[in-house]
């Protein structure tokens, strides 16, 4: 699969692995990896109204309104660095923002892709409660299963890391329901227009990389 045309859904629970094959894929494909997460992050961090509105949600675990994810999402894609393509992590989360998607997609005359990364219930709040980001960079790391040389010191960039406030055991529960409820109903959305591909997302982050990549691949849509 070219650059040229490559739009990609990264879709499965939080904790399933999509920030780090994210960054994986975008640099295999040599496309931009937009994480909504991460947009919104920045934002609460330089202190914008964008990000105090977020905010509120993010911290109960709950999600940020369609209608402003829509925008979010809408100004992000209309950078001319995503006009040969993108790699989207953490968009669409609801049928109405999957729906909106589907429209500026289609207004461009391009073809989209899905990939959900199915990782067992327990292993994801595993994963999630053990995790830590770097506050520079956004990379992330695990206390036990993918730790940093040195503890608390991002590999990447030197950066700090630190526990996001909602990788909480006690918000980690509410985004799980939160995905069941309004996030899972996107794979029944997808497969229904025959884009979906469903990978295992277990074993080490090069392994599931693999997977994807021969999927996308070895499989024309
Ligand atoms: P993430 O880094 O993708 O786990 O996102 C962290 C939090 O940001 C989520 O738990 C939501 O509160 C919010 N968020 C990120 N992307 C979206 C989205 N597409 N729709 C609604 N809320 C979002």
């Amino acid at each position: 699969m070219s650059a040229t045309g490559f739009r990609l859904v990264l879709l499965g629970p939080p904790g399933a692995g999509k920030g780090t094959q994210a960054a994986l894929l975008a640099k295999h494909f040599a496309v931009p990896h937009v994480s909504t997460g991460e947009i919104l992050r920045h934002e609460i961090g330089r202190g914008s109204d964008l990000g105090g509105r977020a905010r509120q949600y993010i911290d109960k675990g709950e999600l940020v309104p369609d209608q402003i994810m829509l925008g979010v999402i809408r100004e992000r894609l209309s950078q001319g660095d995503c006009a040969p393509g993108v790699l989207l992590d953490g968009f669409p989360r609801s049928i109405p923002q999957a729906a909106g998607l589907e429209e500026i997609f289609a207004a461009e005359h391009v073809p989209m892709r899905a990939v959900s990364l199915d990782v067992p219930a327990d292993e994801i709040v595993r994963r999630l409660s053990g995790r830590r980001t770097c506050r520079a960079c956004g990379a992330m790391f695990h206390v036990t299963l993918s730790p940093p040389a040195k503890a608390g010191v991002c590999d990447r960039c030197g950066g700090e890391l630190y526990q996001r406030d909602d990788d909480r055991e006690d918000i980690i529960q509410a985004r799980l329901d939160v995905y069941h409820k309004e996030t899972e109903p996107l794979m029944a959305f997808y497969r229904e227009r025959r884009v979906l591909r469903s990978v295992d997302g277990t074993g080490s982050s090069r392994e599931v990389f693999r997977r994807v990549v021969e999927e996308l691949e070895g499989a024309p849509a």
